[in-house]
């Protein structure tokens, strides 16, 4: 087992656990999401090394899909550029994106609003509160 399989393997169980099957496919996917912390495209999964000549790109789509779906991915970006994603972490996750072209970075500044978390989930009752910011504006190349 290599460091980084030991790095997917406990989400290969939660993938296990919403019924997903360890598909070669999948671990493939993973891999590219656990390696950084950026926000990637479809396209940069599918690019991977990883995949060799054996990747179909509606396979991934529908896995990234189904991870998105289950709250193990999260999708970043407007809805119609192309989309990126990332794993979901544990701590906030804050972006500033492009508008022009749909570039997204990771924010690397102290969060402004992870103290309000739990001063929420203590007024509503609500458990498990996170949240997640997306910065806008145009990139150094779209100026
Ligand atoms: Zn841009
Ligand atoms: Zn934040």
């Amino acid at each position: 087992m290599t460091q980084g399989d030991k790095d997917i393997s406990s989400l290969l169980s939660t993938c296990r656990e919403i019924g997903m099957r360890k598909t070669k496919t999948l671990v493939s996917t993973l891999r590219v999401l656990a390696s950084t912390r950026q926000p990637v495209t479809l396209q940069q999964i599918t690019e991977s090394p990883d995949f060799g000549v054996n990747c179909d790109p509606a396979t991934i789509y529908r896995l990234v899909t189904k991870l998105t779906e289950n709250r193990i991915v999260r999708r970043i970006g407007f809805h119609s550029r192309a989309a990126y994603y990332c794993l979901r972490a544990g701590h906030c996750q804050d972006y500033l994106i492009c508008r022009d072209c749909g570039s997204v970075e990771v924010l690397n500044i102290a969060c402004p609003v992870e103290h309000l978390e739990a001063q929420i989930a203590e007024d509503s009752g609500y458990a498990d509160v996170e949240h997640e910011l997306e910065f806008y504006g145009r990139c150094a190349a779209c100026e």
